[in-house]
């Protein structure tokens, strides 16, 4: 098969992709006959929500990430990263051009709207985009869902923040706590944790999150010990989807400067090229 200007045989992305000793491409070509270039990744900052500076930096959060995927080598050619810094894209073809969207913003246990996916008619818009195959990524906060949208978010990322489904007052079946955690990539082979190191940080990380019984697709991407648990909890995870599209979750991100340490960093940036179907340039 020929390639035009705009689309990548299959065979120039396995080809380019040894050059720089990669080996998950196999998994791409699994289920795709060719990948288009460039991959169009979108990150969704959410309003401010009332934490005090230094934590939730929702739009500072999306312009950091942006300007570091732009400067890794062979972005150009790979990925072009829109950003909506405000709650969500005003213009709605930046979903339906998306390749992955990634939500950077509150959740919905105080008040369901202030959750993206529960505002207006976004739910219609990512449901359409997932049945295309379009990745979807959850950061901290977002990954709070209520049950009512489960279902869906489960087939869509793989997980999320129970708050409704535990014992009362409460009634909160995840956890949250902040301490000194001790990160280890849990599967050290897939390409989200290329790069990642073990690596420690004071972070507020919710765990026992609600995942679907035997998920065979679920992959756990990062464990750490929460206090007071006897077994490592999954903090991060993935899932490749029946129809191709690909999902990733993962509750650190409370503090800005968590954005300084290169594992974090890493494994967001991996995150991001993973869910659009973009194999990782080297990163720097
Ligand atoms: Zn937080």
């Amino acid at each position: 098969m020929l390639c035009t200007d705009k689309k990548v045989c299959l065979r120039s992305v396995v080809a380019w992709a040894h050059v720089l000793a990669m080996h998950h491409v196999a998994a791409v070509a699994a289920d795709s006959a060719e990948v288009v270039l460039p991959r169009r990744i979108i990150l969704v900052g959410g309003p401010p929500d009332g934490h005090p500076p230094g934590t939730h930096e929702y739009a500072k959060s999306v312009l950091l990430l942006r300007d570091h995927l732009a400067g890794l080598p062979g972005a150009v050619e790979t990925v072009v990263v829109e950003t909506a810094e405000n709650g969500w894209p005003a213009d709605p073809a930046a979903i339906e051009r998306a390749d992955t969207i990634a939500l950077f913003s509150s959740g919905s246990d105080r008040r369901e709207q202030d959750h993206p996916l529960l505002v207006g008619d976004h739910m219609d818009q990512v449901a359409k985009a997932m049945a295309r195959g379009c990745g979807l990524v959850t950061f901290h906060y977002s990954t709070f869902a209520p049950n009512r949208i489960g279902p869906r978010v489960l087939q869509w990322t793989g997980g999320y923040f129970d708050y409704e489904s535990g014992p009362g007052p409460r009634n909160w079946f995840s956890r949250i706590n902040t301490w000194e955690a001790r990160l280890e990539p849990a599967t050290p082979d897939h390409p989200i944790c290329r790069g990642v190191e073990p690596f420690t940080i004071k972070e507020e990380f919710y765990w026992r999150i609600r995942f679907r019984d035997d998920d065979k697709r679920l992959v756990p991407i990062l464990k750490t010990l929460p206090p007071g648990e006897q077994e490592p909890q999954t903090v991060a995870w993935a899932v490749e989807r029946n129809d191709g599209g690909r999902g990733f979750g993962f509750t650190g991100g409370h503090f800005f400067s968590h954005w300084q340490n290169e594992s974090f960093r890493r494994l967001m940036a991996n995150a991001m090229l993973w869910t659009a179907r973009a194999e990782q340039p080297p990163q720097r």
